[in-house]
């Protein structure tokens, strides 16, 4: 289980493309056990602030901390090894590899004293978790896109994050796999421990599950609050309405 004590916090981070601000001034803290939403309109620097913190791309200024640690310079590495976990906007998954092998992979990382049994076990509970266990012995790529994107949720988890950034899990799933993954979410949270960070375009499955959502409009953080504070303020409206 995740120590109740971790933390995910950035302090005004920024972050250009050129001379194109794509984030201005993030400021956002996510706890262990806590969902958090991160919302906003296309372009709005969502992805750009998942590729800062997990250090696939550097900020321009501003700090990030880990767990009480000053993190703003670490690598992509050492930030996945020290607990950072993530997904991707765009699915990646060893396309050749089975699905069992994939979560294997991940597994072997995260707990390499393990023998081949107990790791294939943990694997498996893995896969059971996501509701994986009927296609376990199915090649990734030949995967429907639902479980493809399960999959790869798996595979972070399996690497025992901290915290979990997921970079819309949902788009492209239908609304029983999108309610169906909603309370996987919910159940790891509660089973683990660790702390999800939510980039998500569907706003009930947002308003559902986070305990604390960021909005994010052009780079600037426009609001933050509890699921019913963001329904109610005029700004966040007007952002959306305004796309
Ligand atoms: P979101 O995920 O909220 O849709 P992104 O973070 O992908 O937004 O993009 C934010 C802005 O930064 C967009 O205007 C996008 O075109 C721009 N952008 C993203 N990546 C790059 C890049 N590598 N080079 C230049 N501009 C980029
Ligand atoms: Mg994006």
């Amino acid at each position: 289980r995740v120590s109740e004590a971790a933390r995910l916090k950035t302090v005004d981070l920024h972050k250009s493309y050129g001379g194109f601000v794509a984030m201005s001034g993030t400021n956002l803290e996510v706890k262990a056990g806590q969902i958090v939403g991160l919302i906003g309109p296309n372009g709005a620097g969502k992805s750009t602030f998942i590729n800062v913190i997990t250090g696939n791309l550097f900020a321009t200024s501003g700090s990030i901390s880990l767990n009480d640690q000053d993190a703003t310079l670490w690598s992509a590495n050492k930030l996945a090894k020290s607990g950072m976990g993530r997904t991707f906007q765009n699915i990646r998954v060893f396309g050749s590899l089975t699905v069992l092998e994939n979560v294997l992979t991940a597994v072997n990382v995260a707990r390499p004293e393990l023998g081949s049994v107990a790791a294939e076990d943990k694997a498996r509970a893995w896969l059971h978790a996501l509701n994986l266990d009927a296609v376990a012995q199915t090649s990734a790529e030949a995967l429907a896109y639902g479980d493809q994107r399960r999959l790869e949720i798996a595979r972070a988890l399996a690497l025992e994050p901290d915290f979990l950034l997921l970079d819309e899990p949902v788009a492209g799933m239908n609304h029983q796999e999108t309610e169906a993954l909603t309370a996987l979410l919910r159940q790891v949270v509660a089973d683990i421990g660790c702390g999800i960070l939510l980039v998500e375009h569907d706003l009930p499955m947002v308003m559902a599950l986070c305990d604390h959502i960021y909005v994010v409009n052009k780079g600037e953080q426009i609001a933050d609050g509890t699921p019913a504070e963001i329904r109610a303020n005029p700004v966040v409206i007007e952002a959306y309405i305004g796309q």
